[in-house]
Order: C-alpha cells, then structure tokens, then sequence
C-alpha cells in the first residue's frame, strides 16, 4: 500500500517552516516562504547519525573513566570519576542521589546510544517490522533529549553542594568535558537522524 506522502506526490516539506513546496524542475529548490533550502529527506542523515553516534560512544569511556571532579584539600588530591561519585553517595546514606546520579549520567546516555543505533540499522537495512514501536522510540529519545542537559545540572550540582560542605577546591576534571561533549554529540545525532526514514525503507519494499 503506497500512502499519500508529500514524497509520493512529488512535494517537499520545507524542514524550516513546514510549508508544503512543489519543487518543479529546479535543480536546487528553495522554500518560496521562507528561502530555506529545500531536501525530500535530510541530507546524508544516516551517514551523519552514524558519525555523531561513533563520536559519542567513543568519548563515552573517557566520560566514564577520566575524573569528573578533582577535590584539592590541604593534604591531598582526590580525583573522581562518575562511578566513584555514585559509590560516595550510596556508602554515605544518600541511596537516592547516588540512583540519579546513575541513571541520568550512565544508564540514559548508553541507552540513548543504543536506541540510536537499532534506528539506524533498521533504517539503513529497510527492516519493516516493528515500524511503530521504532517511532515511539525516536519521540521518547527525542523527549529525553531536552532533559539531556540535566546530566551536567547534576554534576554542576554536586559540584557545588561538596564545595558547600568543605574547605577544599573543587574542579571540573577531563571526565566532565568529554560527558558534555556526549550529551551534546547525542543531542545533535537525534536532531540529524530523519524518522520518515523509518518509514521510507519499508514503503520501498512493498
Ligand atoms: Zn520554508
């Protein structure tokens, strides 16, 4: 079954500002309302995904193993990763930091990744099962997106709740760039990745 897509019907959608556009003959359409340029899907999305996504996943380990915190006291130098910091706060009776800390900084990140990445390669490879479930999954990853920001707010946080409650310096270590670059990364890869492909592939085939 073919639906009434504006592809189908040989229209564009302006990405800009969602004016339907006939694109006629021209070699390079612009939106007649807003002068955006005009593309059927966005431009290399899988293959721009994909780099965004490798990117992230690749920075996600030193994310996870270089300090996010470097604490300087009068005696010595202690250097936090995420997973000490969540260890801190669960041995000193703060269970429930220590779980969002975990969820919001290790678990939504990899699974945003992963989730990412079952999209692309059912995209790439046309797989026409579960067509739904997968754009359910693309507005929830789309949804915790704008949350994603809340990972350094937690971080920014504890930051300044440990500087409260002692005389030492605190600073952000090599770990905290490369968790913001991450968010960032993803963010930008769920801004990249077109979800009509989802559907496409599969209309292809049938
Ligand atoms: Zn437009």
């Amino acid at each position: 079954m073919t639906l009434p897509t504006a592809r189908a019907e040989g229209l564009i959608l302006c990405e800009t500002c969602g004016l339907v556009c006939d694109p006629g003959d021209r070699p390079d359409p612009h939106c007649p309302r807003c002068g955006a340029a005009l593309h059927v899907r966005k431009v290399d999305s899988i293959k721009r995904t994909w780099a965004l996504l490798i990117a992230a996943a690749i920075l996600y380990v030193p994310a996870n193993l270089l300090p996010v915190m470097v604490t300087y006291t009068l005696f010595n130098t202690s250097r936090d990763t995420i997973m000490s910091g969540i260890v801190y706060f669960w041995k000193s009776g703060s269970p429930d930091l220590a779980i969002l800390i975990f969820a919001v900084s290790i678990f939504i990140p990899l699974a945003k990744i992963l989730c990412m990445v079952l999209l692309l390669v059912a995209a790439q490879y046309g797989v026409d099962r579960g067509l739904r479930q997968r754009a359910l999954m693309f507005r929830v990853i789309e949804f915790v997106g704008r949350w994603s920001m809340l990972d350094i707010f937690v971080i920014t946080m504890t930051v300044g709740m440990v500087r409260f409650r002692s005389l030492a310096t605190i600073d952000a270590g090599p770990g905290a760039a490369a968790f913001g670059a991450v968010v960032v990364l993803t963010m930008i890869a769920a801004h990249t990745f077109d979800p009509r492909l989802i559907w496409d592939r599969s209309e292809k085939k049938s």
